[in-house]
């Protein structure tokens, strides 16, 4: 029998098979009158597409299954009541702890009837300050303040007096900051070697550059036809875009990580692309251990399946670009890789500026226009914004621009050198000792220390005691070390090691002794199933910070705020 035959046989049996079906459906339905056949259609129609509603939204449904499953356990009448007598005790045990005023203090609740003069503003503030027990100016903090520096203090508070009510909204009446802006995002674009058509905008942080970011990118894949915009990230990305996720009704997927380089699966990466990929992410580096993303390979992805490639400089982009100059050359990373369509960096970071700037870089200017907003039929005027706040601190751009032309490039250069070598040496040395390890092979100013022997936490504890400010991580358990020029003092770095190698001396010697203190809390907040209560516990925490009622310091649970 030859093909052609076959395909004839072949058609004349499908053909009885519908005459079959056809015959069985219209005698099952023969005795039906009309209008149940239309409601039945109806129903099944209604009900495939509430179904499908209910099996495929944003959050999977085993995540729904699971916080329902903890909802109800809630409601259980003596286990609820419980839980939440626990979580009660954990919120006043956190108030007690960070809201506790000085002796003789309390809040002003209300204006003062008449304002107060110029001396007594000053004096007031003097309080204030007193409340301050980190000394963060000695190299005890990990991150947070990146120098500091006197004499660009100095300078920072003229040129920020100069532009305090400069805002960037009126080009027109503020053309010196507007100046500034064009040439603090044009000198962020050469740093990190954009082309002609490279652009961007300053933000008021790193988390608004992501946020930017993302924006642009959904839009984009919007118009590509895509209704459900999904961010491909590493697991170790910042929770910034959790947050991008949440605010523009993206869905971010976490891509896991290599668990010896602590770099991104980038077979897992390519695994997770689909029809619905908005964008790709890379940190340079990531936050939790200091780890750059393999860029160059993550932009291939970019490249094969045109997709834009976000790259997160925010924690250490003013330090990466300026390595090779310091004598410690990495891999390309910046838009020399083709793939790569935008750079956050922090200048308020590694840029030594004041809290409140960032950049968002864009190869191309076509991605920009997607972050920007226009309401062109808006009765207060057609409004044009190239980011989320309105009107801008220009004091504060002018103070970005005046640290960076104020440290130049020979500046960024000695400062990254000096960061770096403290950085390396730090890793070396805690290699050397025994009942820790350094998370992957950190090249830039993170280092992140774990444990197979004790609880970490327990070392975090100890450090806190001897007046280190350390991050804590978690999934896995572990605590770093985030190198700034206030750890590059003669001296800090030393103490670090030397009181690294003592604690963990202690440890050693009975290695699974119970955790203790804020260190038990870590771990059991990381253990925690129900992470509803994670969440609840935390939205109490922010409801602390905005405490203004006198709290009798009971019970300090924190060891945190001791100079060492
Ligand atoms: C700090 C940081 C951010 C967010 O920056 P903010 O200025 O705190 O908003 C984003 N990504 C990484 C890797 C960071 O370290």
């Amino acid at each position: 029998m030859d093909y052609w035959s076959a395909l004839e046989v072949y058609k004349e049996m499908v053909l009885l098979y519908l005459e079959e079906g056809r015959r069985q459906i219209n005698s099952h339905c023969a005795h039906l009158e009309p209008w149940q056949i239309i409601a039945a259609t109806v129903l099944t129609t209604l009900g495939t597409i509430w179904v499908k509603g209910f099996l495929f939204q944003p959050e999977s449904l085993t995540s729904r299954m699971k916080k329902q499953f903890f909802r109800l356990i809630r409601k259980i009448p003596f286990v609820g009541t419980k839980i939440q007598s626990q979580l009660n005790k954990a919120l006043d045990d956190m108030s007690a702890s960070l809201c506790t005023l000085k002796d003789g203090m309390s809040y002003t609740k209300r204006l003062p009837p008449k304002g107060l003069s110029h001396n007594q503003v000053l004096e007031k503030i003097k309080e204030y300050k007193t409340l301050n027990d980190v000394k963060w100016e000695k190299g005890c903090v990990s991150g947070a303040v990146y120098w500091g520096d006197e004499t660009l203090t100095k300078l920072l508070v003229k040129v920020y007096g100069d532009f305090a009510w400069s805002n960037p909204l009126h080009p027109d009446i503020f053309p010196g900051v507007r100046k500034m802006e064009a040439e603090v995002v044009r000198m962020a674009c050469t740093l990190f070697h954009g082309g002609p058509n490279s652009c961007g905008t300053v933000t008021s942080g790193g988390t608004e550059s992501i946020l930017m970011a993302c924006k642009a990118y959904r839009d984009l894949a919007y118009e590509r036809g895509i209704k459900h915009p999904e961010i491909i990230a590493p697991v170790s990305v910042h929770a910034a875009f959790d947050k991008a996720a949440h605010y523009f009704g993206m869905k971010l997927v976490h891509v896991p990580l290599d668990k010896k380089t602590m770099k991104v699966d980038v077979k897992a990466m390519k695994r997770a692309i689909g029809g619905n990929t908005a964008m790709l992410v890379c940190s340079m580096p990531q936050f939790p251990h200091g780890i750059m993303d393999p860029v160059e390979e993550v932009a291939k992805l970019a490249v094969r399946y045109n997709i834009p490639l976000h790259v997160d400089a925010c924690l250490g982009g003013f330090l990466v670009v300026f390595m090779d100059k310091a004598g410690f050359p990495l891999a390309p990373f910046d838009f020399r890789v083709k793939g790569v369509t935008s750079i956050s960096a922090d200048t308020h970071k590694y840029g030594y500026a004041p809290k409140g700037s960032s950049v968002i870089l864009y190869s191309d200017k076509k991605y920009r226009h997607y972050q920007y907003f226009v309401a062109p039929d808006w009765q207060g005027g057609i409004y044009a914004s190239p980011s989320i706040a309105g009107s801008r601190p220009g004091g504060i751009i002018a103070a970005c621009w005046a640290t960076m032309v104020y440290m130049g490039e020979s500046g960024y250069v000695d400062a990254t050198r000096k960061i770096i070598s403290t950085a390396r040496k730090i890793k070396t040395e805690i290699r050397k000792i025994k009942g820790v390890f350094v998370f992957g092979d950190p090249e830039v100013s993170v280092v992140a220390i774990g444990s197979n022997d004790f609880d970490i936490f327990r070392l975090s504890n100890a450090l806190s005691s001897k007046g280190w400010n350390l991050n804590t991580l978690q999934y896995p358990s572990s605590i770093h070390i985030c190198c700034t020029v206030l750890h590059t003092q003669p001296g800090v770095a030393e103490q670090f090691i030397r009181d690294v190698k003592e604690q963990v001396g202690i440890i050693m010697k009975n290695p699974k002794e119970k955790t203790t203190g804020m260190g038990a809390i870590y771990g059991m907040a990381q253990a925690i199933p129900d992470r509803s209560m994670v969440t609840e516990v935390s939205q109490g925490f922010l409801d602390c910070l905005y405490n203004t009622e006198v709290k009798t310091n009971i019970n300090h649970m924190n060891g945190n705020g001791k100079a060492h």
